[in-house]
C-alpha cells in the first residue's frame, strides 16, 4: 500500500484564503485591523524562522503584526513587563499575543504564559483557555491540535468512535490534542489513548490505532511495524537533518503501511501557522 498524502500546505492555503475575506469584512465592520504581537526572546535560529513565517502569514491575510524582540539575557521581569504592556495596549492594539517558545533558561515559561491575558492568548496555553477546552467550550484551541483536527475534518476522515492514539503528552501538542478529540462533535467523539515515555510496549498500543498522531520529538521513531495497515498517520515532529527535514515517523517505510499520512515538511507545520491566524481574528472579535 502507498499512502495518500494529507497535504497540509494546500489546506493551509485554503484556510488563509477563507480568512482573508473574513478579515476584510471585520475591518469594514469594526474600522480596525486585527493585530498580532509576536515576542521573540534571544536569537535561536529555529525560533527566528518560526516567528518570521508567522509574521509573513499575517501579512498575507491582512492581519497586522507587531514584532517585539528581547535579548537572550532578558530577565523574567523584562518579559513580564512587555506582556503586561501588550495586555493593556490601548494606543496600538495587540488583539493576540504570541510569545515564541522555547524561552531562555532564566525565564519561567509557565509564568509568562499565565501572564498573557486569556482574551489575547492566541496559542491557547493560558489555564483559563485550557480549562475551557477540557470542559468542551473552547475559546482558543492550541494551534497545532486545531490544525490537525481541521486536516481530519476537511479530508473526510471520520473520528467518531474510532481509536486515536496520541503519542506525546506535551502541554502544547499531545495533551490538548487528546482533549480535543475526546470532546463531543465534528472532528472529535474519538476513543483516545495517550502514550508517553513511560508507556510500556508502545508498539502494541500504536498498532491498535485507527488514527495515530505522533508528537514525541524523536526523529523517525515510529516504524512500519508500529502501525496498523490502513491507519491514518499524523506526524507532528520536525527535525533538521543533513538529508533535510524529517518527522517523528519513518515516512518511507510507514507510507507503505498507512492509508493516509502527513508529509514533513508540508503536513502539520503550515496548519499550525494558519490556525494562529484564525485564533488572532477570533481574539479581535472577542475583544469587540
Ligand atoms: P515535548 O518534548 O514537549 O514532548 C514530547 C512528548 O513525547 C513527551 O510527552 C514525552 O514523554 C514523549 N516521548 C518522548 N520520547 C518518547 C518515546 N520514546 N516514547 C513515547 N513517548 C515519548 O515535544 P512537543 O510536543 O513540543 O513536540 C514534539 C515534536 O513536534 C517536536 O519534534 C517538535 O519540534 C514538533 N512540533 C511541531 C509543530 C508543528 O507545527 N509541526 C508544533 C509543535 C511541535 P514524557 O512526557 O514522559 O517525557
Amino acid at each position: 500500500m502507498t499512502a495518500k498524502l494529507l497535504d497540509g500546505k494546500s489546506l493551509a492555503r485554503t484556510i488563509r484564503l477563507e480568512l482573508r475575506d473574513e478579515i476584510v469584512e471585520y475591518i469594514e465592520n469594526n474600522g480596525e485591523v486585527p493585530t498580532l504581537a509576536a515576542v521573540l526572546v534571544g536569537d535561536d535560529p529555529a525560533s527566528e524562522v518560526y516567528v518570521r513565517n508567522k509574521v509573513k502569514a499575517c501579512d498575507e491575510v491582512g492581519i497586522h503584526s507587531r514584532m517585539f524582540r528581547l535579548p537572550a539575557d532578558a530577565s523574567q521581569d523584562d518579559l513580564l513587563s512587555l506582556v503586561a504592556k501588550l495586555n493593556r495596549a490601548k494606543d496600538e492594539p495587540a488583539h493576540g499575543i504570541l510569545v515564541q517558545l522555547p524561552l531562555p533558561k532564566q525565564i519561567d515559561s509557565t509564568r509568562i504564559l499565565h501572564a498573557i491575558s486569556p482574551l489575547k492568548d492566541v496559542d491557547g496555553f493560558h489555564p483559563e483557555n485550557v480549562g475551557r477546552l477540557v470542559q468542551g467550550a473552547p475559546r482558543f484551541i492550541p494551534c497545532t491540535p486545531y490544525g490537525i483536527q481541521q486536516l481530519l475534518i476537511r479530508n473526510g476522515i471520520e473520528t467518531a468512535g474510532r481509536h486515536v492514539v496520541v503519542v506525546g503528552r506535551s502541554e502544547t501538542v499531545g495533551k490538548p490534542m487528546a482533549l480535543l478529540l475526546m470532546q463531543r462533535g465534528a472532528g472529535a467523539d474519538a476513543t483516545v489513548t495517550v502514550c508517553h515515555s513511560r508507556t510500556r510496549d508502545l508498539a502494541s498500543i500504536t498498532r491498535q490505532a485507527d488514527i495515530l498522531i505522533v508528537a514525541i520529538g524523536q526523529p523517525q521513531f515510529i516504524k512500519a511495524d508500529m502501525v496498523k495497515p490502513g491507519a491514518v498517520v499524523i506526524d507532528v515532529g520536525i527535525h533538521r537533518t543533513e538529508g533535510g527535514l524529517v518527522g517523528d515517523v519513518d515516512f518511507p517505510a510507514v507510507s507503505q503501511v498507512a492509508s493516509q499520512i502527513t508529509p514533513v515538511p508540508g503536513g502539520v507545520g503550515p496548519l499550525t501557522v494558519a490556525m494562529l491566524l484564525v485564533n488572532t481574528l477570533a481574539a479581535a472579535r472577542t475583544q469587540q
